[in-house]
């Protein structure tokens, strides 16, 4: 059976990068850049001031208190129509340009803030409060590299550089299905021993939270026929995820319908527990996850192995797998230890350190048991008590909380 790691290798090799789209830089939250973006001109334009007060020549206050007269006025995005020459100085607000002749600006806490005449009260180190010319930006420098996922600090980095429409990765469309003739949908009723489809909805808003569109294809009865009929129906989107139905039970036919289809199935069962049979197959040029029905186990091989894999499918260059990081565990985990184990925990910071609590149910049909969950503590094959107080390998899947 393949390790997590060699699946995940298996997968991205799959993944091919798919194309791009042009947008408003204001659309481009959650998409990954595909251009390099350069800056066109240095930012700041030139030396500005960092704080309020007045432009000066070091040397002039060198044996303070001294008095300068104060021979403009400079609002910020002005420009100062005379030269700071020896005993003069020029009262400057935060982001106006230097004056020609001044080095240093005295900020306006240490002067008594005079109009004609100021009283500057300290000496200051020559460049004091200045910002240098292109010390956020050069002019010709790639300042966003095509790869990078947008947030908000990319965001205000393309507006600075006035780019207000942006090349990205397109959003890849991922198909849904549902195996299970147990399955009911969410509006329909709910007899005796049928099981309502919850993985379509939360495998949709795993695939809308990576930046990629869910298409529903719906639940689909356990027969060959149907399966493959759903699978066809599912092959003009860039992926398909289908829950359910991997197994080796006798109603598991999406095995048999990839067959059919003349699929190339590429590994049909991994190392860990939740999420052993998870097949990975490429039908029709299309890339296949066939995931575990197990709710639990549905959602943590999507983060896994299907949320890196559309990263790389939009351009994502780096940063593609969740991170492990070391946590100290709060309370104790058990496992079978038959094979790799993650549970499911809530990783907390406190006191500059990463804490874990498991979530007291672990069972991989317990949905219940992700919810507000954002790590998956690892208990490695042959271990089967791991105590409260240990260090713990944890995947994180969100960012630590604060309590
Ligand atoms: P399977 O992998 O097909 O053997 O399914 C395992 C179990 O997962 C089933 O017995 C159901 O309880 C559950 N299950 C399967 N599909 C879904 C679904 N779409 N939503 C919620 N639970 C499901
Ligand atoms: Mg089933």
């Amino acid at each position: 059976m393949l390790s997590v790691e060699e699946a995940q290798e298996r997968v991205l090799a799959e993944i091919a990068v798919i194309g791009t789209e042009r947008v408003a830089f204001t659309e481009a939250l959650g998409r990954v850049l595909r251009e390099d973006v350069i800056a066109t001109a240095d930012v700041p334009q030139a030396d500005n001031t960092a704080m309020d007060g007045y432009a000066v020549r070091a040397d002039d206050i060198a044996n303070p208190p001294v008095r300068l007269k104060v021979i403009e006025d400079l609002p910020a995005g002005t420009v100062a129509t005379q030269r700071v020459e020896k005993g003069t100085a020029i009262r400057i607000m935060t982001g106006a340009l230097i004056p020609e002749g001044a080095d240093t600006v005295a900020h306006v806490e240490i002067t008594d803030a005079g109009s004609d005449f100021v009283t500057i009260n300290h000496t200051l180190k020559r460049g004091t409060n200045l910002r240098k010319r292109g010390e956020d930006m050069r002019a010709g420098e790639v300042v966003l590299a095509e790869g990078t996922p947008i947030g908000p600090a990319e965001i205000g980095v393309l507006a600075g550089v006035q780019k207000s429409v942006v090349h990205v990765g397109r959003r890849p469309e991922v198909a849904i299905i549902s195996t299970g003739d147990e399955i009911v949908d969410v509006d329909q009723p709910r007899p005796m021993g049928k099981v309502v489809n919850s993985n379509s909805y939360s495998l949709a808003a795993l695939v809308r939270e990576t930046g990629a569109l869910p298409r529903m294809i719906g639940i689909v009865p356990d027969t060959r026929e149907a399966t493959i009929a759903a699978i066809q129906s599912a092959l003009e989107s860039d992926f398909i995820i289908s829950s359910g139905g991997v197994s080796v039970g006798a109603y598991d036919f999406v095995k048999d319908a990839l067959d059919a289809l003349g699929a190339e199935t590429k590994f049909w069962q991994i190392a860990m527990k939740p999420g052993k049979p998870v097949v990975l197959s490429r039908v029709r040029g299309r890339v296949y996850f066939g995931l575990p029905g197990n709710p639990v186990s549905c959602m943590v091989s999507f983060l896994l192995f299907i949320a890196p894999a559309l990263r790389k499918a939009m351009g994502q260059k780096s940063a593609i797998l969740p991170p492990t990081v070391k946590t100290r565990l709060m309370g104790p985990l058990k496992s079978r230890g038959d094979r790799r184990n993650y549970l499911r925990v809530r990783v907390v910071a406190r006191d500059g350190e990463l804490l874990t609590y498991p979530m007291p149910s672990q069972g991989s049909g317990v949905s219940t048991s992700m919810v507000r969950a954002n790590g998956l503590a690892i208990v490695e094959t042959a271990i089967t008590n791991v105590s409260a107080g240990e260090s713990i390998a944890t995947v994180l899947f969100g960012t630590p909380f604060s309590e």
